[in-house]
């Protein structure tokens, strides 16, 4: 994730333990009870939300909303084409990154965001508008923004649940938005003009996520 401004601020380091120890280890149970307590938190909210009609432009998205802060209202694909999908990795929990998209002091937000246990997907920003994530005015004007929950340098965050549900909303969002499905056009936030972002890094397995993609 990135803001829009050149140099924005870094996020709040979390002490934080290895996947392994949370998913093996008595962690484990703490993380996922926050997890949970987190989602029936949003959930609740979203769920009322969503009554809204056209809240989320991927059917199968929780509506997750950022601040209004944190994007750029627009109207887009009549104000800027949709050129771009943007591959993002969070280097934050997926309950953290939710809440520091909804705090409009951070200055950041990406359209969606996948949860790594099992590829669930908020959406926080309709598409329409301009969120911040690509470091990269002329980037975020003409792309959609997805982050996923992990570490760039674990590859154990990125699971096959998290993949295929990326996929399938990559395929859609290029579906609608007329997109090519190809590497030129689906591209990593380390390959934005002008990155000082690494994500989503050596461990992401674009082969593999290009073969999701173009299977879907
Ligand atoms: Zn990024």
């Amino acid at each position: 994730m990135d803001s829009a401004r050149q140099n924005p601020a870094p996020f709040p380091s979390r002490p934080r333990l290895p996947r392994r120890a949370l998913l093996r280890g008595g962690a484990g149970f703490t993380l996922a009870a926050g997890l949970a307590g987190a989602s029936l938190v949003s959930g609740g909210a979203a769920a009322a939300r969503s009554r809204r009609p056209l809240a989320v432009d991927y059917p199968a998205a929780e509506w997750v909303p950022a601040s209004s802060s944190n994007y750029t209202k627009a109207n887009r694909p009549a104000q800027y084409p949709v050129e771009f999908v943007i591959i993002h990795v969070t280097q934050e929990y997926y309950a953290d990154t939710l809440e520091i998209f909804q705090n409009p002091d951070k200055a950041v937000s990406a359209h969606y965001v996948v949860r790594s246990d099992d590829g669930h997907v908020a959406q926080m920003v309709r598409e329409k508008n301009v969120a911040w994530h690509a470091g990269n005015w002329n980037y975020n004007t003409r792309s959609v923004g997805i982050e996923h929950e992990g570490w760039i340098d674990e590859p154990d965050w990125f699971t096959e649940a998290m993949y295929e549900a990326s996929a399938a909303l990559t395929a859609d969002i290029c579906r609608r938005h007329g997109i090519p499905l190809d590497r030129r056009n689906i591209i990593g936030h380390n390959e934005v003009p002008g990155a000082d972002h690494t994500d989503p890094g050596g461990e992401w397995d674009w082969a593999h996520y290009m073969d999701l993609v173009k299977a879907q």
